[in-house]
């Protein structure tokens, strides 16, 4: 099974697909993971996407298609779950092309419905364990008391350079141009399932495995 993870920053995307591989043994396809680690590994295409992350504008489709085609190589036959990938409608077509070349299609495009107001608390509250990468939240999801994460022990957290005010503000505007037309996109494919994004984690979960079962 495939399945799209739709929705604007800080929707919770990360969250419900960590869930689903833990759940279901689903491989997670995130493209904003996948930059962040060609930035940290300071190759050329790294330097280019550094400065464009930070900003909150959306790196070249030839780059995200290119890091997407390459993992569809290395992990055929995987159910997979696109997180932040595609964000727009060039990438939507050139994932359809990519799916049919693997003999594979897309199950499910789940929309996550939030509104923005809650999302400024979203992002600034993140935080991910800097070893396995699993999202905290300051309120919603906090770090355990003894300061270890749940999931792998690790001690150290990261917030994400991109996740204030200034630079949410940028990725909501492109969200708003260039990805939420794939809504109407993937509707008229008939492929569009949504889901209330502000219910608690463990309910989006659950109206998530109801779309999917
Ligand atoms: P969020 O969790 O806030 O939705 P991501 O981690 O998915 O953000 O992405 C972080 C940044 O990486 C984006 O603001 C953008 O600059 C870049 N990025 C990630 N995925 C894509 C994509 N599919 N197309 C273009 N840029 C992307
Ligand atoms: P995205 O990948 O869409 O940008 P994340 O999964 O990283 O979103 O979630 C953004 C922040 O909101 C994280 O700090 C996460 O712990 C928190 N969060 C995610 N889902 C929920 C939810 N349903 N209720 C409350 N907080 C949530
Ligand atoms: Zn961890």
């Amino acid at each position: 099974m495939n399945i799209i993870l739709l929705g604007p920053p800080g929707a919770g995307k990360g969250t419900q697909a960590q869930k689903l591989v833990a759940e279901r043994g689903m491989v997670q396809l995130s493209t904003g993971d996948m930059l962040r680690e060609a930035r940290k590994s300071g190759t050329e295409m790294g330097k280019i996407v550094a400065d464009v992350m930070d900003r909150g504008d959306l790196v070249t489709d030839e780059i995200v298609i290119g890091l997407i085609e390459e993992k569809l190589e290395a992990e055929k036959g995987a159910g997979f779950i696109f997180d932040g990938f595609p964000r727009t409608l060039k990438q939507a077509d050139a994932l359809g092309a990519l799916l049919e070349k693997h003999g594979q299609k897309l199950d499910a495009v789940i929309e996550m419905q939030v509104d923005d107001a809650a999302l400024v608390s979203r992002i600034t509250g993140r935080s991910t364990c800097g070893d396995c990468g699993e999202v905290y939240h300051d309120v919603t999801k906090p770090i355990p008391a003894d300061g270890k994460c749940s999931k792998c022990g690790g001690t150290e957290f990261k917030r994400r350079a991109d996740d204030n005010e200034e630079s949410l503000k940028q990725r909501l505007m492109e969200y708003y141009k260039k990805t939420s037309p794939l809504i109407g996109y993937y509707y008229a494919k008939g492929d569009l399932s949504s889901v209330d994004g502000l219910a608690s984690i463990d309910e989006v979960s659950g109206a998530i495995a109801k779309v999917l079962d």
